[in-house]
């Protein structure tokens, strides 16, 4: 048998962490048995229905798939007048997955989905330094001096943060191959930005050892996540 607390469960099984339980109970957005839960202390078994959003959270087996997206699909889970990335995937437990890490519109290449927040979360974190790496076609011809301001990082005024140490490998005159570790929104093409640089075109090929190939644009597969190493 299976108990837990609804902090834990919530944190495991959506993209929220445990301190982001608390205010999720005060918006009454979780359903425990039918009942809108009045602590994100109390416990759960395995038997425990619970909702979010009006979603059922469950404890079910980990899934991981990986996608090759393609340009004009939206990174969310619905849309009204696009088709997201889940619309491509036909999977018995679809509903149940989140995205670790959105692609702009037009922006291709990997996009990873799971029901395991614990590990989109770890994924996620600029601490655990997975690479995340972009080609990148350009309007104006890429320089060496691009390399220096994006290992020192680039000043976000918005968010009132410093982009961390980024990696770039100048592959031609307009093509270069970018590293992060994190994610800021349109963060590629804000650094570009800097130096006036519009991004053509943006491909995400590989996130840590995760990678694309043999994925043809719009196809996915499921992969296994090795614990041990992660
Ligand atoms: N950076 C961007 O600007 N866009 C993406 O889609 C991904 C990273």
């Amino acid at each position: 048998s299976y108990t837990n607390r609804l902090d834990r469960f919530i944190s495991q099984n959506s993209i929220y962490s445990i301190s982001d339980t608390r205010l999720l109970v005060a918006q009454k957005r979780i359903i425990v048995d039918g009942v809108v839960a009045s602590s994100n202390q109390q416990k759960v078994t395995q038997f425990t229905h619970v909702e979010l959003d009006g979603h059922c959270l469950q404890n079910n087996k980990p899934i991981y798939i990986m996608l090759n997206k393609p340009q004009g699909i939206v990174s969310a889970t619905k849309d009204s007048k696009h088709t997201t990335v889940l619309d491509l995937i036909d999977h018995p437990l679809k509903d149940e997955l989140h995205i670790v890490g959105r692609l702009d519109f037009n922006t291709t290449g990997l996009v990873l989905l799971t029901n395991d927040g614990t590990w989109s979360r770890q994924i996620s974190l600029p601490e655990t330094k997975l690479a995340k790496v972009y080609e990148v076609t350009l309007s104006k011809p890429v320089t060496d001096e691009y390399i220096k301001v994006f290992q020192d990082g680039i000043y976000f005024g918005y968010e009132d943060i410093t982009t961390k140490p980024a990696h770039l490998e100048i592959v031609s005159e307009y093509q270069a191959r970018l590293s992060l570790v994190e994610g800021k929104y349109h963060q590629v093409k804000r650094m570009f930005g800097f130096f006036q640089n519009e991004v053509l075109a943006l491909h995400r090929v590989s996130v840590g050892t995760m990678s694309l190939e043999g994925l043809e644009v719009g196809e996915y597969r499921e992969f296994v996540v090795d614990k041990t190493t992660n």
